[in-house]
């Protein structure tokens, strides 16, 4: 009888995939944008920033065009960057949700749960640890030096895998400039991927124009839920243990007098949680309130 109610149950989650088609989160980024390359260009203020918000809406336009063409389901955006305002929500089609401004479970990845069958990362940038990649840095330039997973260094990117794969959802498509791209595939493995444009140095890239990003991202996304069934969800070993590096010393100092957090050296804290969920959770209470603290 068991048996018999998992294969119904297995029949009907079959029948609603084949039904709605996959259901995709698409996490938009801005510094991984065509052209995109200083302050001018990622924040209100920057003399370029109201076109590049037109760019960024169009670059994820473009994945949910090329997603819809190979039959995807319900899609969520997140918009992922700075202030969290960015994308021109009045662009997108009726049918489409957009996650906005800060604080929000699962930061960048908002949206993640066990529904979602795939994740698009739009616009992204490398780690602050790389040497190269335009505006690279993690989470925040202005407070933290490193963050890590199970020892290993990440990436917006890589993280963003971590939680997805909690859920079972893998990374099927990233896009940014080439150093970007090339973290998460070498973190997560087969994964559809457009470098909009080559790094020269942190305020310095080689770019091709928005029209043609847009083009390419749409294909790519396309292919990316065509083969939604190849990409695999990251999974990493529990507990997990976050070690999160402050550019300042007071953060650390402060969380130093939590017991649940052990202060590993001057400007490291760690946290050891039982799945990745717990450790998002405490990251994005850290993100919220000590790192706002000055020296
Ligand atoms: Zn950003």
């Amino acid at each position: 009888m068991k048996h018999l109610i998992s294969l119904f149950l297995l029949f009907i989650s079959f029948s609603i995939y084949a039904q709605n088609g996959p259901k995709i989160l698409i996490s938009v980024d801005m510094e991984g944008l065509a052209g995109a390359v200083t302050d001018a260009q990622l924040g209100p203020g920057g003399f370029e920033y109201e076109r590049f918000r037109t760019f960024m809406t169009n670059e994820a336009l473009a994945a949910i065009k090329g997603a819809k063409s190979a039959g995807a389901g319900e899609i969520l955006v997140a918009d992922s960057h700075g202030n969290g305002q960015n994308l021109l929500i009045e662009k997108f089609p009726d049918d489409i949700e957009i996650i906005r401004s800060w604080p929000r479970r699962f930061h960048m990845m908002a949206g993640i749960d066990e529904s979602i069958d795939g994740v698009m990362l739009i616009g992204y940038h490398a780690s602050t640890n790389n040497k190269k990649g335009v505006r690279a840095h993690t989470f925040s330039s202005a407070r933290l030096t490193d963050v890590k997973i199970n020892g290993q260094s990440m990436s917006e990117g890589t993280w963003g895998a971590i939680v997805a794969g909690h859920f079972g959802a893998p990374i099927i498509l990233v896009t940014g400039d080439n150093i970007a791209t090339q973290e998460v595939k070498d973190f997560t493995g087969d994964v559809e991927e457009v470098v909009v444009k080559e790094a020269l140095s942190f305020h310095s890239a080689k770019t091709m124009t928005p029209n043609a990003a847009v083009k390419l991202i749409q294909a790519a996304s396309e292919r990316a839920v065509r083969r939604i069934k190849d990409f695999k969800p990251y999974e990493i070993s529990t507990p997990v243990t976050l070690d999160v590096s402050f550019k300042h010393y007071r953060p650390t100092e402060a969380l130093d007098y939590l017991p649940v957090f052990e202060r590993t050296n001057s400007h490291t804290i760690r946290y050891v949680g039982k799945d990745m969920t717990e450790v998002a959770d405490v990251f994005e209470f850290l993100m919220e309130y000590s790192s706002y603290l000055e020296p």
